[in-house]
Parts: structure tokens; C-alpha cells; sequence
């Protein structure tokens, strides 16, 4: 065997999944047919989700010096501002970072490619997938070299992170389904003056489309996201110039731009693969599911998968578990993959429709509907759970499991387990739990009872245990997330709880890692690392 899993792609998901598996000790190829990492900027928001993750890979702070965070969202409808969503507000107690992080796509490509070559991988640039062959314990691949020579690898497993036109789906022979819209996006990074809360993201919504204003570093610069107005969608040469003046109209007269230093238009779709997967290979990100740019979530979406499947790979590689832990990334992605589509796809739908009905809707209705609904911080935090991936959960799940006696609010199976500030010591002082969790490890929370008197047979140095002191000030942050004492949370190395209940018991949580995780007692040796490079 040549390598461990072959990464095809080195966008964010093919990054995210190197960097997951590097740190874990897996030898892993990621290769790219592009010569080098991409200029473009492309996704921009950066979802509190995606920073928590960043946290724990060691990058969150080199990423929000880079970026900027927007922390509320400003609906302007005809002109007028009706409403708007304080992301800042809605999200400070559920996550440390209650905001998105404008942060192009290439910066966070740059960071993430940065971090890899720190465990000692890089990216191998110029080499194309251009033949997969599936047999019963290996894949062969074929590659074509900077050179343009071929040569072929045997690979365990190979992870599918190579975009929308993925060759890994088309050699797998999994269908794409879904259609292209019929309108034409325009993107442009601008200098520009207007009625635009500063540091805010900016969405006018107007009888004949919409038009977003994300806020870039530096001053008064810019993303403009819109539709291209219907007169000029069959037009190949559309310049900066000829959106301006439905720009103006609907976000007003004073609405004043300096510069343009980069306008690009382009199609979109929303595709799902039929599956995520085929034996040995997998697909990820927008190899498996493309969307609308509405919401800010692709770029997210795929970095997530990444989270999802790095840590189970990584156990089933080290001969930790059987590789029917693999299934569960298909059965967990898939459903999420699909909720987020057609979220997205309605919520274009109503944004772009150019039906009269719709454009009234769009700028009457709609904007007032959301003004009134903002108003509940209950539904505030709704809103900032779905936009910021922290309400995304797994309850439904092959790996989730609550045992009775747990109330009705309390964080079920499969959930995020939520970010508190406790003590972790008797007597020491109030930390961030996120901090403590070993996000290469399972992590053990307990509440109210003592600690399981040995080592849980299947875990064993997988495991981290915590038992949280019983003090006023815990019992308060506690009662907050409705955690009851007493209670046990175990909790996958990707933050989502797998196993919880009201008493510890230690023979249900060997059962669990048994008979869900699929782990093996360490029965199994884990294999010799392989030799990473091309043969
Ligand atoms: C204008 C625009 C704005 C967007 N805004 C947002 C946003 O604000 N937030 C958000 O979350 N998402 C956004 N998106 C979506 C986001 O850009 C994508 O979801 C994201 O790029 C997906 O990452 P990926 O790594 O899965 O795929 P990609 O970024 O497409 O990377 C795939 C990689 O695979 C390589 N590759 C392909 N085929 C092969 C092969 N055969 N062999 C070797 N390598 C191969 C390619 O060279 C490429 O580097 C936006 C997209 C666009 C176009």
C-alpha cells in the first residue's frame, strides 16, 4: 500500500480532512491537478462552527487576525432598513465566536495549508486523478504527474474532496442530481460609500432581486453579491459598470464606488450526490453537494464532512476500529447534506424569483415578517444556530444514543455539546470547556457522580475523563444548558455528544463503544504507518 487515504483536492475540504488525519498520525497523500493554492477569493463567511474547529486545530487566532468579524446582519427593503439580526447578541452564549468571520476562501486555504506542512504534509501540486480502480482491500489510482507522465498508487481508502466536477463521484459512477438556477450571479470587491451599517453584513431586498454587502477589511471596502438584472443575463461581457445602476436604485442615490478590483460572474446549481460513498472511496464537500451561496454555508458545509470523517478514518486506519464506523459518516452527512439544499433552495427561490407576487413578498412581507420575528431573542437564537452550524445535529444517528431519565430540555445524543465556561478544578478558576476538550480523543463529562472506578474497556487511553466539581457557580452554567445532576455526556473527538444518560454506568459505555463505535478492545495493532509518496 502506497498510502493510508489519498486526498483528491486541496480546496478547504481537502485541507481540512489532510490537517485532521496529519495530526492524528495518519499518513496521508493530498494531491491537486492546479500548480499551486488559489487566488480567488470565492467563499467568504467564515461560520462560528468552522472557528471552533479552527480553535482546536491551533489556527482560530491567525484566522481572526485575518479576517473581520460581522456581527449583526442589516435587512434593508425599497430603500429603507427594516430590521436587523444581532449575530453578536443572539450568539454570545452559545459559542465563543458570536459572529461571522469575513475571511476569503484563500486565506483560510493559505492558513489551513500553512498548518498541514506544520505536522509534516504538504500539498503535492500539478497531479491529476485521472483513473480509480476499486478492489476488495485496496484502490488503485491512477495520476498524472507535473511531468504529464502517469503512474499509479494503491491507496486503503481515498477521500473525494475535488469540487463540483468531482472525477472521484464520476469513477465511482455515483449520480449528481439536482439542476442549474436559470439566474446569473455577479460578485465584486469594491470601495464603496452608502447607507451600509459599517462592519455589518448589508442584505437589500427589492421588488426585482436582492443584493448583499459583506464588509472586507480595510475601510469602505466591499463584497457585493447580486443577481445580474434579467436584460443582461444572456450578456457574456458583463462589466462592474452595467450592474451599478439597479445597485443604486434599491440601496439609494448615495450609494457612491470608488474602485472595483475584482468583478466575476457565474451560475450556480444545487446538486446532491446519490451517495457519499462507495466502499473504499468517499465523497466530501462540493464533490457531494453543491447549493446556492445564500446563507454562507458550502465552504462550511464540506469543512464539517471533513470534521465528521477525519477522526473515524483515523481510528479505522490505526487498527482502533472496525471499519463499519465508516458507515456513519455517510448516514450522518447525508441528511444534513440534504436539509441544508433545500433550506437553501427555498430560501433562493423567494430571494431571486421574478414573479410579481414574489418581488411584493420579497419587499413587503418579507421584510417586515422578519422585522417582527426579530425582535424574540428566541428566535434570534434560532436563527444564529442555523446560520452558524452550532444547532447541526446527529440525533437521528447511528452513533447517537440517550438512555432514559434524562428532562426534555437537557442536550440529547448527537447534538453539539454546548460551549460552557466551568470549573474544571475544585478551587481553580472558571475555564472554557471547549479549551479542555481533547478533540483527538473521546471526552467523558460527568456531573454529579464520581468518576467510573477503572479504565472503560474499549476506550481506554482514547479517553479523557472530566468530572465537573459541584460548586454555585457550576451548578448555575449548568442549569443554563439544562444539564441535570446527575448526568454523563460522552462526547466524539468532533464535539458531538454519542452516548449520554443520567447514571455513569461503565459496562453501558464499554457496551456503546462496542457496539456503535465499533471499537475494538485494542484487539487489533495498529498498522505500520506507509510510505505517503508516489511511487
Ligand atoms: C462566488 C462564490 C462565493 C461563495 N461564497 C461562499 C460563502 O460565503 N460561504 C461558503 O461557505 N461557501 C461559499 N461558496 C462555496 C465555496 O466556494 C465552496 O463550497 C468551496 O470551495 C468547496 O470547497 P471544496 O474543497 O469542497 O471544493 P473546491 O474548492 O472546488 O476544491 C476542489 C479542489 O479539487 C481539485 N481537483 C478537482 N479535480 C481534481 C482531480 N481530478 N485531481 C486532483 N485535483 C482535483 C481542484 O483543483 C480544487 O482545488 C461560494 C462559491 C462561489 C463560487
Amino acid at each position: 500500500m502506497d498510502t493510508d487515504v489519498l486526498i483528491v483536492g486541496a480546496g478547504p475540504t481537502g485541507l481540512m480532512l489532510a490537517n485532521q488525519l496529519a495530526r492524528r498520525g495518519v499518513r496521508a497523500l493530498i494531491i491537486d491537478r492546479h500548480a499551486g493554492p488559489s487566488r480567488q477569493t470565492r467563499a467568504l463567511g467564515v461560520q462560528a462552527r468552522t472557528l471552533e474547529i479552527y480553535a482546536k486545530l491551533g489556527i482560530v487566532d491567525r484566522a481572526l487576525e485575518l479576517g473581520k468579524p460581522a456581527t449583526g446582519g442589516n435587512l434593508w427593503a425599497q430603500g429603507r432598513k427594516t430590521a436587523r439580526v444581532p449575530l453578536g447578541d443572539a450568539g454570545r452564549a452559545l459559542t465563543p465566536y458570536p459572529y461571522i468571520l469575513i475571511l476569503g476562501q484563500d486565506d483560510n486555504e493559505r492558513t489551513m495549508g500553512d498548518r498541514l506542512r506544520d505536522f509534516g504534509m504538504s500539498v503535492q501540486w500539478n497531479t491529476e486523478l485521472i483513473g480509480l480502480e476499486q478492489e476488495p482491500a485496496r484502490v488503485r489510482a491512477t495520476l498524472k504527474r507535473p511531468d504529464g507522465s502517469s503512474t499509479e498508487m494503491a491507496a486503503a481508502w481515498v477521500a473525494g474532496c475535488d469540487g463540483a466536477h468531482s472525477a472521484v463521484r464520476e469513477r465511482c459512477g455515483i449520480t449528481f442530481p439536482g439542476a442549474p438556477y436559470e439566474h446569473v450571479f455577479f460578485v465584486a470587491d469594491t470601495q464603496a460609500t452608502g447607507s451600509m451599517v459599517p462592519d455589518e453584513v448589508n442584505v437589500y431586498l427589492w421588488r426585482e432581486g436582492f443584493h448583499l454587502f459583506f464588509p472586507l477589511r480595510g475601510n469602505d471596502h466591499w463584497r457585493v453579491v447580486g443577481i445580474v438584472p434579467p436584460e443582461l443575463r444572456e450578456k457574456s461581457d458583463i462589466a462592474f459598470e452595467s450592474v451599478v445602476p439597479s445597485l443604486r436604485s434599491e440601496a439609494g442615490t448615495g450609494l457612491a464606488f470608488r474602485e472595483c478590483s475584482w468583478f466575476s460572474t457565474y451560475r450556480i446549481a444545487h446538486r446532491s450526490a446519490a451517495r457519499f460513498r462507495d466502499r473504499r472511496c468517499f465523497l466530501l464537500g462540493d464533490a457531494a453537494h453543491i447549493h446556492s451561496p445564500v446563507g454562507a454555508q458550502g465552504m462550511n458545509t464540506g469543512l464539517q464532512d471533513a470534521y465528521n470523517l477525519g477522526w473515524k478514518l483515523a481510528l479505522v486506519v490505526g487498527g482502533r476500529a472496525e471499519p463499519a464506523l465508516l458507515d456513519s459518516y455517510e448516514e450522518e452527512r447525508v441528511p444534513i447534506a440534504r436539509r441544508l439544499l433545500n433550506t437553501t433552495d427555498r430560501a433562493f427561490k423567494l430571494v431571486v424569483s421574478d414573479s410579481r407576487l414574489a418581488g411584493l413578498f420579497r419587499a413587503e412581507l418579507l421584510a417586515r415578517a422578519a422585522a417582527f420575528a426579530m425582535r424574540f431573542e428566541r428566535i434570534q437564537r434560532v436563527a444564529f444556530r442555523v446560520v452558524s452550524q452550532t444547532g447541526i445535529h446527529y440525533r437521528d444517528g447511528p452513533l447517537s444514543q440517550t438512555q432514559d431519565g434524562l428532562p426534555d430540555g437537557a442536550p440529547r445524543a448527537g447534538d453539539r455539546f454546548p460551549w460552557l465556561r466551568l470549573r474544571l478544578e475544585a478551587g481553580g478558576a472558571i475555564a472554557d470547556l471547549f479549551d479542555a476538550l481533547d478533540d483527538t480523543r473521546f471526552n467523558l463529562l460527568v456531573v454529579g457522580q464520581p468518576a467510573p472506578p477503572e479504565a472503560i474497556q474499549g476506550l481506554d487511553e482514547l479517553l479523557r475523563v472530566h468530572v465537573i466539581p459541584d460548586d454555585a457557580d457550576n451548578a448555575a452554567e449548568l442549569a443554563r444548558a439544562q444539564i441535570p445532576r446527575p448526568s454523563f455526556h460522552l462526547v466524539r473527538p468532533d464535539g458531538h455528544i454519542g452516548l449520554c444518560g443520567a447514571r455513569l454506568d461503565a459496562a453501558a459505555v464499554a457496551r456503546y463503544a462496542s457496539a456503535r463505535l465499533r471499537l475494538d478492545g485494542g484487539a487489533a495493532r495498529p498498522r505500520a504507518a506507509t510510505d505517503g509518496a508516489m511511487r
